[in-house]
Parts: C-alpha cells; structure tokens; sequence
C-alpha cells in the first residue's frame, strides 16, 4: 500500500475508532452507569481472570488478514464474555475486556495505535451491545434457564452485529465509499458456524458456573481450549486457501493483461510471496532464442531484478529444483545453487513452469529468510505454488513468445538498419546518426564532422579479383578504418565502395582533417587479397557542421562532393569547397547563363605569353577563357569550368577557346609572328572520344600547323589511369600536336612515368615556384625536375613567375620558358599585339601589372593571381 493509501487506512480507523468508542461510552455512562451485576449469582468470577482470558483469546485467537495489511481478529472471546455477563459488573467486565486486548495488542503484537484504537473500540462496542441486550431481554428473570440462555444468545449475536457493522464502515471508508457489505458477507459465511460454537460454549460455561459444577467447568474450559485450536486451524485453512484464490484472480487479471516478461515476473514473485507467506521468491526462465543466456528474476530493493546465466548452468538449476516437473521441497544443501544459498539456509519450494506442451520451463522458487531455522513450508504450500506456477506458465509462455517476437522484430530492425557485409550502420542508419549528432545539445563543441570514403578504382579490384575477394576486401577495409578512428566517431558504409565517418562534437575542421590524414595513411601498407598484396587507394571527402552545410542531408551531399573533388584533383582528400560544387544556388544560375555565354559567343579568350629565359624571346602564349557575366561581372574561369564540367557543356567550351586561340595564333603567323598557341583541356575533355576529331577539324579550319598547338594537360588528368584518356591523348599526339603536363608537381607523378606517354612539356606549378626561392630543398628538387626534364627531352616551362629572383634563380637552373606576371598577365588580343610591339627582348615588368579587374567568387580567399 502507498504512503497515502496507509494514511488514509489509519485516518479512517480512527474515525470509525472515535464514533464507535464514543457512542459505546455514551450508552456505558449514561444506560449502565452504576449498574450491579445480576442478582444473586452464585460465583464470583475473578477479574483479573477475565483479563486474562479476554488477552488469552486476542492472542491465540485466529488473525485474519485481508490483503494490504488489514486485519482483523475472530476469537474465542464470546466465552468469556458470555461468563463475564452474567458474573461481572459492566463496567468491569468493559474494563477486564479492554485491559486483556490492549495488553496483546500493544505489548504482544505491537499494532499501530490507530489499528489498536480501532480494535479496542470494537471490543469496547462489542461488550457494551452485549451487556445492554442481555439485560433487556433477561429484565428480572432468573438468568439460569432457557430465559438466561436466550438472552445471552442474542447478547452475543448483537456483539458479533456491532463488529461486522464497524467493519463494514471501516471498509467503505478506507475504500472510498465501495460497500464493504460483500465482505462482511464472506466473513459471517466463515465465521457464524464458529460464532454459533462460541457462543454455545460460553452459555454453557455461564449455567454450570452457576450450578457450581465443577466437572463440568473443567470439561467446559478444555472443549473451549479444543475448539479454539481447532477453529483457529480450520480457519488458517480456509482462509489461507480464499486468500490464494483471491491473490490468484487479481494475480491472473494483471498478469494476463501483459505481454512484458519483467511485468510477468514482477506479478508472479508478488503472488508467490504472497502465496505461500514466503521472504523471498525467485523464477528461472529458460531461454527463447539460440545464444541466449537463461534469464533468473527476483525481487530486489530497486523493483525486478533480471540476472542473465550461462544456459549450462541454468538448466541445470532448473534440473535440480524440479526433478521430477512437479512442485516439491528443495534441500538447501551445500550442493545447492549458490544464488540459492543466499537466499536461505533451510528449505525452499519449488514448482516447474510447463510450456503447453509439457516441456519444462523455468521454475518458480519461494524460500524463507535465512535467518528462520526450520522449515514453514507444508504440502499445502507446495500445493498452492504448484497452482500459482501452472496459472503463471501459460503467461510466461506467453511472454516468451513476445520475447520471440521482439527479438526477431529489432533483428529485423537491425538488418533494416546495417550492412550485412561488414555489419557497419547502412546509409539508412548512418543518416539517422547525422540526424542525431546535429541535435542542439548543452555542452560541447556542436560541431559535426562528416568524411566520406571512397575507395579509387575498386570496380578494377571487383574485375580483376572477382566478387568475394572483393567482399573480403571491403571487410578488411572497415575493420581497419574503425581501428584508426576515435572512439566517439561513427563509420557506417554507404554501399558500394563508399564510407562514412561521422563525427560529433568536434572542435574544428582542423580536427576532422586529422582525423582524414590518419585514415589516409591508414590505407598505405597494402592489403592483402588471396596472398596478393594490394594497394587501394582512396578519396576522401569532408564537411563540417555548421560550416559547410547547416542539415544533414546538405553536410552529406557537400561530403561526397569534396570526395570527388578529391578524385579529380587526384589530391588524396579536399575539405568541402563551394568551388568544386555543382549544386550551390549561384552555381546553378551560373550554370544556365553560361550556356547562353557560349552559344551567344560571350566568351572572351586572354593571352598570357610564354617567354625564353635564356633569349627573352617570346615563343608562345597561353590562351586563357574570360567571362563577365552582365550581373555579377567577372567569373574565375576555375569556377565557371567547373561548373561546364558538370552540366557538360565544357566540350563547347573547350571549342570555343580553342577556335579563337587558333583564329589568334593564325593572325600573329599572318603578320609573320611565329608564336605557338596553347590551350587548356579540362579532365571531362579525355573522356570525350570526339575531342580528337574536333582539335583536327579546328586545326584544318584555322590552318594553324598542328605543331603550333599545345594542349595544356593538369597532371592528375595525365597521370589518369582511365584506358579512354589514354587512348584520347595517343589520338592527340597522333595529331601532331604537343602535350603539356600542367600544375607540375602538385601531383604524384614521375618523371619516369611521364616519359612513357607522349608528353612533350612540363609546366612547373607556381605554387613550386615561389617555395623555391625560400627554401633550399624545394630548390633542390626544382634544380633535379629542370635537369631531368631536359635530359628526358621535355620543354621545362614555369608558371606563376612574379619575382627577378625567381627569373633569374630559373634561368640560373637551366629553365626553358617562363609565364608569369614579371613578364606580363593575362592580355587581351588588342592588348597583347600591343605589348608584343613595344617589348624589347629582355625587357622584364618591374611592377606586375595587373589589368583584369577582380573576380567575383564565393570566396575571395581562393581567389589568386591578383
Ligand atoms: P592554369 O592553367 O594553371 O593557368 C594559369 C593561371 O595562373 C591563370 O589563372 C593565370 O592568370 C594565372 N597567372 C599567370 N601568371 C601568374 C603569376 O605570375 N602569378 C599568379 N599568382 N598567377 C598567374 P586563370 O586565368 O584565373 O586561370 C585559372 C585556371 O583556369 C587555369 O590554371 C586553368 O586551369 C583554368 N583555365 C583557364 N582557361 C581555361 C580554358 O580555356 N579551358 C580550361 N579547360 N581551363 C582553363
Ligand atoms: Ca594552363
Ligand atoms: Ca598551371
């Protein structure tokens, strides 16, 4: 019972105490107040002896418990009272009745007051109900005869009337207006046969008291001691078993009504302690699924309590307790299960929880407390267990089929959720992790990390080793991706050859990009395939909450951008940047007013020459696309190509430079200018099988020779292992025309491997350029590339050359040409004509003049050159 439910139980017996008391006195006073005790009787029944017999009755009498802690008394107490309303004075015989109780009740059995106030209120209504109805109906009769026995007959009925009244009020009180009349019903069904024996007995006892027989007295007291024990024990019986069956219907109500096993549990153990009256209880229930431990539950101080065990041991415990599928006494013995031990040092009880179709299992355990030396447990407890288990084993067998269900339902769940392969979280689940890492939370960093992995070329693995192998591969892969990530970042695959890393909480890019450098060089010791050993390698792409993107979904997609960037700049991983993505709202607009730039020949060509270092003679000028959009004017041709590469219109674009460099070209060689055109390709150009029947045609229109033209090439575009660019580049070279590899040295490419294809220049990236005039290996490096590449036959040409040091560091070097802004920047036709007439050879810019106006772009940061 709760704390309130226990006040509002002593509340209302107090009330019912203090009306019962109150009236019984009122009647004591005021109607018997002074009266003597009837007329000449012969005996003199000692008080003090009703004392002890009022105690003597409320401490052997039967107890009667209802559930939740009530209880209430039926006792042998009409003996005595019987006696003691023929020989005693009322207010002795009320003051003899009280005194006895209240001994036993606050001394013996140590009630609370309220619940000894209640009790003694009762006694105290009892007595006087008695006492005033004897007297009425006896008047001045002579109390010996059918007369005298009448009267104390109905004495005793109206004693036993006022306690099922209060305990009726008492019933209704405490639950809130519900009659308590069935109750009371239930009781008089019990109680009036022995009420009725009761009641005989004390008339008996109260005419041979007064005959003075003495035989029959002592005959008298010792049937009085026998029925006692003998109600009290029919009493325990019949009680006990109506209390089981009412503690099983409420049991069966609750437990049927749920599916839960720790529910199921929890009503089992309360009805079984209930049940048997037993300290501690514990059920074992076998397991449902292969590989799951036995589960044993118990009551502990926090609710159920749910312990997992080996299924070995558990079946065996099972064995042992329910040897023969019965209910039976378990010896506590030094071989019992220790769990068991720790429960009692006496016997226990056990019955089998039996599936439907007879099979064991679990078993249901009741024990007493340790402390207890001997046995309480009778066959009628194991009885009554052996009831409770067999009602509990249909829901237990229930319960474990939910739990069959369950399980098979977050198996499901699980499936749905990851990839089967290497059992990392699928995109479905990985998605869900983003989600909930973006959750705002109230510490930490609130930065979200996101690195996309994707294995280089694995198709080629798939192709080359076949479909398991490659599985192997994959699983070989997650494993030790997972091995070098921290504990709090989440992996899960997107399919294919494609990962995901998410991580929460981070500080700052720079942290995921740590995180992306130690996966990098993760992949670098090769692995291993069917005793192959074999290099994979990867792109990897990062976005990073909220700076790149501000949802999931957008953090995703700019991930896999940068993964591709990645793949294209063949530069092992990128951060995510606006520049390499397609789909940013501007890019998207760009993208439709492009096309329109091209076809409505917007486009303008600037040219940047490329100077002897040796002669400072000019040999040739890069042919470099410009576009001033009507609103946001000048876009960086990096941006913009981007964009053409993505919405495929960089074959019209490449053209369209292509076709005015050589309209150039061929009006310079017109006025006997003998200078060289080159023209950059974009890596979307290789895989175009056309581009080698364009280049021809574009040659033959402008009648430019084929030698005069150079393609400027990047080096990943180069370095491509892709067999289509291949066979585009040996078309070129076919051609006749020259091949330069563009961005020397950002790549990873040999000079060795360039000689294998039919490159004929290299272009030293700027970026080497101006590291060489600071720092000596970079020299170094630069000296042994130039010497190389002259021996390799290679025109060495370095771009981005803005410094006299530099200029002369490379011509020192052996250098053969030279672009940059100490010559001059980028110029338009008029202007480069013009800048071609008034050069001296040697003439180099002392301020770098700069005559485009500023870019626009997203980030003004990447902007370069100006
Ligand atoms: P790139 O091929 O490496 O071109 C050289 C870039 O360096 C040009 O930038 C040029 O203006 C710049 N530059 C020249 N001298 C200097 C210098 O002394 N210092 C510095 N810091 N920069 C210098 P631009 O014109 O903005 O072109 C950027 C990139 O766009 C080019 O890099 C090339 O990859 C691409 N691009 C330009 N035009 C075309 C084209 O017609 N087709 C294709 N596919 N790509 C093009
Ligand atoms: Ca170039
Ligand atoms: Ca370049």
């Amino acid at each position: 019972m709760s704390v309130d439910g226990e006040r509002h139980g002593e509340a209302a017996m107090l009330a019912v105490a203090a009306g019962l008391g109150a009236v019984a006195t009122g009647v004591l006073v005021l109607a018997l107040g002074g009266a003597g005790r009837i007329a000449n009787t012969p005996v003199d029944v000692p008080w003090l002896w009703l004392v002890v017999a009022f105690g003597a009755c409320e401490a052997f009498g039967l107890r009667v418990e209802r559930r939740q802690g009530e209880q209430y008394g039926f006792t042998a107490a009409l003996v005595p009272l019987a006696a003691g309303l023929v020989y005693t004075e009322p207010g002795a015989l009320v003051a003899a009745r009280l005194l006895g109780v209240a001994v036993v009740l606050l001394v013996v059995r140590q009630r609370r007051p309220a619940e000894a106030a209640y009790e003694l209120s009762i006694h105290l209504a009892q007595t006087v109900a008695a006492v005033v109805v004897v007297r009425a109906v006896l008047g001045d009769s002579d109390p010996v005869g059918l007369h005298g026995g009448v009267s104390v007959g109905l004495a005793l009925a109206a004693s036993y009337a006022v306690s099922s009244v209060a305990l009726a009020v008492l019933i209704a009180t405490v639950s809130r207006g519900l009659p308590g009349w069935r109750m009371v019903g239930a009781l008089a069904r019990t109680d009036l046969p022995s009420g009725g024996l009761n009641a005989a007995i004390g008339i008996a006892l109260a005419l041979a008291l007064w005959n003075q027989d003495r035989v029959a007295v002592q005959l008298l007291l010792v049937a009085i001691v026998l029925a006692c024990i003998a109600s009290n024990r029919v009493y325990s019986r019949l009680y006990e078993r109506r209390r089981g069956l009412e503690a099983l219907r409420d049991f069966i109500t609750t437990v049927v009504r749920s599916a839960d096993m720790a529910e199921i549990a929890s009503s089992v153990l309360g009805a079984a302690r209930s049940f048997v009256r037993a300290d501690d209880a514990v059920l074992l229930i076998d397991t449902v699924t292969d590989g799951d431990p036995g589960r044993r539950y118990a009551v502990g101080p926090d609710g159920i309590e749910e312990q997992r065990t080996s299924l070995v041991e558990h079946r065996a415990d099972i064995a042992r307790l329910v040897p023969d599928g019965v209910p039976c006494r378990v010896a506590v013995g030094a071989d019992a299960p220790a769990w068991l031990r720790a429960r009692t040092s006496v016997d226990a009880l056990a019955a089998p929880i039996t599936a439907a179709n007879g099979s064991v299992l679990g078993a249901l355990v009741v024990t007493h407390a340790r402390r207890k030396a001997a046995s309480h447990f009778g066959d009628n407890h194991a009885r009554l267990l052996g009831e409770l288990a067999e009602q509990a084993s249909l829901a237990i067998e229930n319960g474990l089929l939910f739990m069959v269900l369950e399980h098979e339902a977050a198996e499901r769940a699980h499936e749905a959720l990851h990839d089967p392969l290497t059992g990392l979280p699928n995109r479905a689940r990985i998605t869900e992790v983003i989600e909930e890492s973006l959750q705002p939370r109230l510490s930490g960093f609130g930065r979200v990390g996101l690195i996309v992995v994707d294995l280089d070329s694995f198709n080629q693995v798939v192709d080359a080793f076949g479909h398991s192998s490659a599985d192997g591969l994959l699983v070989q892969v997650s494993g030790r991706m997972r091995h070098l990530l921290p504990e709090s970042a989440a992996l899960g695959r997107l399919g294919g050859d494609q990962f995901v890393v998410v991580m929460p909480n981070v500080a700052d890019t720079g942290e995921v990009v740590a995180a992306a450098r130690l996966l990098m060089a993760g992949f670098d010791p090769p692995f291993q395939s069917e005793g192959v050993l074999l290099a994979l390698p990867v792109n990897i792409g990062l976005a990073v909450y909220p700076d790149h993107a501000v949802d999931g979904q957008s953090l995703m997609q700019r991930s896999l951008i940068a993964a591709d960037a990645a793949r294209r700049h063949h530069s092992g991983w990128e951060v995510y940047d606006p520049m390499n993505d397609p789909a940013t709202p501007r890019r998207l607009a760009l993208g439709a007013d492009l096309r329109e730039a091209i076809e409505s020949d917007d486009l303008d060509v600037c040219f940047q020459p490329k100077v002897e270092l040796a002669s400072g003679v000019v040999r040739g000028a890069e042919a470099l696309v410009r576009w001033t959009h009507p609103r946001l004017g000048r876009v960086r041709p990096d941006e913009f190509i981007t964009i053409a590469e993505h919405t495929g219109d960089i074959r019209s674009l490449t053209m369209v430079v292509m076709r005015k460099a050589l309209d150039q070209c061929r009006s310079w060689r017109d006025l006997g200018i003998d200078l060289s055109v080159a023209v950059n390709l974009s890596a979307r150009n290789l895989l175009d099988l056309h581009l080698v029947d364009d280049v021809d045609q574009a040659l033959r229109d402008s009648g430019v020779p084929f030698e005069a033209l150079t393609l400027e090439l990047t080096e990943s575009m180069v370095m491509s292992e892709s067999q289509r660019s291949l066979d585009v580049l040996s078309g070129l070279a076919k051609l006749g025309v020259r091949l330069s590899c563009d961005d020397f040295g950002t790549g990873y490419s040999s000079l060795a491997h360039l000689r294998r294809l039919p490159i004929g220049e290299i272009k030293i990236d700027q970026s080497f350029i101006v590291s060489m005039t600071v720092d000596d290996s970079d020299r170094a490096i630069a000296r042994s590339v130039l010497a190389l590449g002259r021996d390799l036959g290679l025109t060495t040409v370095a771009e981005g050359v803005e410094s006299r040091e530099a200029w002369d560091l490379l011509t020192s070097l052996g250098c053969g040409l030279a672009q940059g802004y100490i010559v001059c920047p980028p110029l338009t036709p008029r202007q480069f004509r013009e800048w071609l007439d008034r050069r001296e050879p040697h003439e180099l810019a002392t301020i770098p003049e700069v005559d485009e106006g500023p870019a626009t772009h997203d980030d003004p940061s990447r902007t370069r050159g100006v």
